[in-house]
């Protein structure tokens, strides 16, 4: 797949299919994350009607069937409406950064999660791939049960989702760091800014390199280490 002005393609270059919803905020969305939920709907059919209806009051940019067929309900930079009040590392109303994604999935039903599908997972993983090759800016795959405020206000995409294998097979390869107290810097040199310190043996996931730093994502940050610190 690929994104090209900011809509959705399949493989053999024809569109996803594409339902404006009217929940859009004006402005344009300042893209930095993918958010993912479950949209506790019994049909795919029902719930996109939802999102492309003004009357709900919601929308997102993207909703996955169990079957793994995509529909786009917004330009990827329009702001839609899917996070509510939300809060991630110092960005709030997480809206306006957010690109959303519903999933076909019930969410929790007489207190068990329903399993979420293989082809559905691996369209999540495919979309994600392309959003992130054509928006660099994402830095991190989040769930709305991280983000929503306050705290335990949301539970989706739930315990079920692969949220890790998700967040590796889309930035990448796995590490481990060598030494304690390792700097993650927001830049390949001494003189960035440290993001966080990483403990020794903390799998990283290496997006990429330049020169002797590798950039790399943990636990939905991204950022640089020296080459040397990692095997
Ligand atoms: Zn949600």
């Amino acid at each position: 797949m690929q994104v090209k002005n900011n809509r959705l393609y399949n493989n053999d270059g024809t569109s996803v299919e594409f339902r404006q919803s009217p929940n859009i905020s004006s402005g344009i969305k300042d893209i930095r994350f993918i958010l993912l939920h479950f949209d506790a709907a019994s049909n795919s059919t029902s719930a996109v009607n939802w999102l492309t209806q003004k009357a709900s009051g919601v929308s997102a940019d993207l909703h996955i069937t169990r079957d793994g067929k995509v529909t786009q309900m917004a330009k990827f930079n329009q702001i839609t409406w899917h996070a509510g009040k939300s809060e991630w590392k110092g960005f709030t109303n997480l809206n306006r950064y957010a690109i959303g994604i519903e999933q076909e999935n019930m969410g929790m039903v007489k207190g068990v999660y329903q399993d979420w599908t293989e082809v559905q997972i691996q369209k999540c993983i495919e979309v994600c791939k392309a959003l992130v090759k054509a928006y660099p800016s994402i830095t991190a795959i989040l769930g709305h049960e991280e983000v929503a405020m306050p705290r335990g206000r949301k539970d989706d995409p739930g315990p079920k989702f692969p949220m890790e294998r998700v967040r590796r097979e889309v930035f990448g390869i796995i590490s481990k760091t060598t030494t304690s107290d390792l700097n993650l810097r927001s830049g390949p040199g001494t003189n960035y800014l440290v993001l966080k310190v990483l403990s020794r043996g903390t799998s990283v996931n290496v997006l990429s390199t330049n020169g002797n730093w590798s950039n790399l994502e943990v636990g939905g940050l991204k950022g640089w280490v020296s080459n040397q610190y990692l095997k």
